[in-house]
């Protein structure tokens, strides 16, 4: 279903994406991928080769504004390929923290690669002992030692881990001083390094995209894997925070977006009654009102995107853009299987994926909880609840 916010440059964007994915990876093939649980990589290439990965890159590597441009790309991959979508999202924040503080050598050897699609990277931040309050409860360390550092710890739950040429890893160097997101600092490891263990976890949903375990044991790499400052690693990654949060809304409204297409095709299809079930009004006012709030989310995506592209501070609503397209994704992919009745439970059809799928962007990067907490305190001027 086309968006009437749609501009012909978002578009434009949006059919180069729909072409490739037709014609690389249709539906039956993405539904047996995902059953099998394995990453579609003549989808990535392809993707690559069409310049896709590229957006947020200059050719020498610096950011550019490019919001807007990468959540076409990301919702028409949310409702289609949606575990495509999801290892978009962690390149393209690849791209940005490469392009903001890789040194020129790190952006030949990691950066360069990535963009044409050879050497992808996995982003590790999250621990055992919790995402949300993570520089509080982190244990992987990094210590100084001759030539180099010598790093020790585990994180949990890292998208594309198994199969990444680098991990973007971060740890903790020093006590936190002062302020406490200081004494962290983020690291480019190579996946091969003597030490790295990597373990796929069973999930329920992304099955397209590995999620796993990752061991650091006494991993030695050089000074050249610093990426950015020494102890000013969070503080680096929350720069690129708003273009996490843009990008998993964007992926979310493609979800939302998939399941609605999908549950309107059904319900024109199937009869009931002697009639589509489509022409019932419950199920018409149900429909309506789930399209009602995902243009609701994607206008605010994309008020948030081009705030961002043209520096104006978008943080407010790039937080309001991702909890409305998780609140628009849980609530329409709910509603399509219910339009689906005993059929939404059949692996055959996509809505089942749609739905778990939806799951991930309720609590990743940031929950919605947390999302909630940030507007409290900026729009409203609440004080901290926590
Ligand atoms: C499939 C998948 C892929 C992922 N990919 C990556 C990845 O590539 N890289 C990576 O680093 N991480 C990744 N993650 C981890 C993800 O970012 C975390 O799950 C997320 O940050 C939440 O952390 P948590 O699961 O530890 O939940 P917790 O932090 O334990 O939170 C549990 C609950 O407590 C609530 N809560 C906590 N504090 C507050 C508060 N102050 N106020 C209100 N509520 C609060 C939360 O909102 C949530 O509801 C992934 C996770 C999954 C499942």
């Amino acid at each position: 279903m086309s968006s009437p916010l749609d501009r012909p440059e978002v578009e434009e964007i949006k059919q180069i994406v729909r072409d490739i994915v037709a014609k690389v990876s249709p539906p039956a093939r993405i539904h047996e991928l995902d059953e099998a649980e394995t990453y579609d990589e003549a989808l990535w290439t392809a993707l690559a080769e069409a310049g896709l990965v590229q957006l947020g890159a200059e050719s020498d590597g610096s950011a550019s504004a490019s919001h807007l441009s990468q959540a076409a790309v990301l919702e028409e991959l949310g409702a289609s390929a949606t575990s495509m979508a999801v290892s978009f999202v962690v390149q393209y924040m690849g791209v940005s923290l490469l392009g903001k503080h890789g040194t020129a050598e790190q952006r030949a050897r990691v950066l360069e690669p990535l963009v044409v699609g050879e050497g992808r990277v996995a982003f590790a931040l999250t621990e055992p002992d919790g995402g949300t309050d993570v520089v509080r409860v982190m244990r992987t360390q990094a210590e100084r030692v001759a030539d180099g550092w010598r790093i020790r710890g585990a994180k949990l739950w890292i998208s594309g881990a198994i199969d990444c040429k680098h991990l973007i890893v971060l740890a903790r160097t020093s006590e936190s001083s002062g302020s406490s997101v200081s004494g962290v600092t983020m690291f480019l490891v190579p996946r091969d390094a003597a030490g790295v263990s990597v373990s796929e976890l069973n999930t329920m949903a992304i099955h397209g995209l590995s999620t796993c375990e990752v061991g650091f044991d006494d991993v030695l790499v050089g000074e050249d894997a610093v990426l950015g400052e020494v102890d000013r690693g969070f503080h680096q990654v929350l720069g690129t925070l708003n273009g996490e949060r843009l990008n998993a809304a964007a992926v979310a409204v493609g979800i939302g977006r998939g399941a609605l297409d999908a549950a309107v095709d059904y319900a024109t299809a199937r009869q009931a009654f002697g009639r589509p079930i489509g022409t019932f009004q419950a199920l018409q006012h149900r429909l309506a009102t789930g399209a009602i709030h995902l243009e609701s989310a994607r206008s605010l995506l994309y008020a948030a995107a081009t705030a961002a592209d043209t520096g104006e501070d978008a943080a407010v609503l790039s937080a309001m853009a991702k909890v409305a397209a998780s609140d628009a994704a849980t609530e329409l992919t709910d509603t399509g299987m219910r339009v689906m009745g005993g059929s939404g439970l059949s692996r055959e059809y996509p809505m089942q994926r749609f739905f778990r799928d939806a799951r991930l962007y309720t609590f990743a990067p940031l929950t919605d909880e947390m999302m909630r907490n940030f507007i409290a305190e900026r729009y409203l001027g609440l004080p901290r609840s926590y």
